[in-house]
C-alpha cells in the first residue's frame, strides 16, 4: 500500500524546520500499518517562495468577510521555506526511507502555466492537485461558522458545479498528477439532487486527461464520513481505467497511515488490483 498525501505541519499551527527525525517516525508508523511507501505532500501556498507570485491571488475576487477570512489564513501559513523541505526529504531519500518528494498544488485559474514553470525547478516525484476553494471561498474550512454560512449563499447545486469545473479544468492543465480527494466538495455533508451527474464529469475528466485518482481516508475524519471518492465515483474510475493512488492526508504523525487497511479492502472490492506509484513524476503500476 502507499499513503501518498502526507503533511507535515497541522493548519493553523507554524511549520517546523522538517527533520530526519519526523520523516523517520512517519515512514516507521507507515510500515507498521502496512504501508510500504510515502509521498510527503505539504500545501504549494506554505512557502514563502511562492507567496512571492501568487501571494495576491484573492485580491481579483470581491472584497468580502470570506476574501478577508482567506487572505488571513494563506499570510498566516505561507512562512516555510522550500528549499529546506527539498532538502530534507532528498536526504530522507539518500538515507533509504521509503519516501518520495511531492506537493499538494491547488487550482490558480488562469495561473497554471507559472504554477508550473514555477514546480519544474524542484526534482518532485509526485504533485497532487486539490479544489480547496471557489472563487476566494475555501468551502472546507468546516469549523469556521463564517464559511460554512457561506453555503446558504453560494447554493449547493452552484458549487458542486463549480467545483466540478474547476476539477476538470485543473485536471486538463496537465500541471500535476493526481486529483487529491476528488469529491472533497461533499466535505460539510452537502450534496446536490444528483451527484451522479457530477460524479460522471469528475471521472470523465479524469479518463480524458490521463490523471489518476486519489482514494483518501481523510474523509472518515470529516463531517461528510465517507472516504474520497463516493463508491459510485470510484467504480466510475474503475470503469474508465483511471489510476489510483492511497493517502490519509495526514496533517501529523497521529494520523500517517490512517485506516490503511479499510483504504486497501475499499478500493480491491471496486475491482482495482494495483495502485499508481511515482518516481521524478514518471508514474509505474504497485500491485495491492
Ligand atoms: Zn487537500
Ligand atoms: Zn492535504
Amino acid at each position: 500500500m502507499l499513503d501518498y498525501h502526507l503533511h507535515l505541519w497541522p493548519h493553523g499551527q507554524r511549520d517546523k524546520t522538517p527533520t530526519l527525525d519526523q520523516l523517520h517516525e512517519y515512514c516507521e508508523l507507515a510500515q507498521e500499518n502496512g504501508v510500504d511507501e510515502i509521498a510527503i505532500t505539504e500545501h504549494l501556498f506554505r512557502f514563502v517562495q511562492v507567496d512571492r507570485f501568487l501571494g495576491g491571488f484573492f485580491k481579483q475576487y470581491p472584497d468580502t468577510p470570506v476574501r478577508a477570512i482567506m487572505e488571513e489564513y494563506w499570510a498566516e501559513h505561507a512562512q516555510a521555506d522550500l528549499d529546506t523541505y527539498v532538502e530534507v526529504a532528498l536526504e530522507a531519500k539518500a538515507a533509504g526511507f521509503p519516501v518520495i518528494i511531492g506537493m499538494e498544488v491547488d487550482y490558480y485559474p488562469g495561473r497554471m502555466h507559472e504554477v508550473s514553470e514555477f514546480l519544474a525547478g524542484y526534482p518532485f516525484d509526485v504533485l497532487l492537485g486539490s479544489v480547496h476553494w471557489l472563487g476566494a471561498w475555501p468551502f472546507d474550512h468546516v469549523s469556521d461558522p463564517v464559511i460554512m454560512a457561506e453555503w446558504d449563499e453560494f447554493g449547493i447545486e452552484n458549487a458542486w458545479k463549480s467545483y466540478t469545473e474547476a476539477l476538470e479544468e485543473l485536471a486538463d492543465s496537465g500541471t500535476v498528477d493526481v486529483l487529491a480527494h476528488p469529491d472533497l466538495i461533499k466535505v460539510a455533508g452537502h450534496f446536490p439532487a444528483t451527484p451522479a451527474e457530477f460524479y460522471d464529469r469528475m471521472a470523465e475528466g479524469a479518463r480524458d486527461s490521463g490523471i489518476a485518482a486519489e482514494v483518501s481516508s481523510a474523509g472518515w475524519r470529516k463531517p461528510v464520513g465517507e472516504a474520497y471518492p463516493a463508491p459510485y465515483l470510484l467504480r466510475k474510475f474503475f470503469e474508465y481505467g483511471v489510476p489510483i493512488t492511497t493517502a490519509s492526508d495526514a496533517h501529523g504523525l497521529a494520523d500517517v497511515a490512517f485506516k490503511a487497511d479499510e483504504v486497501k479492502s475499499y478500493v480491491v472490492s471496486a475491482g482495482y488490483h494495483s495502485l499508481r506509484g511515482f518516481r521524478d513524476r514518471k508514474a509505474y503500476d504497485v500491485a495491492i
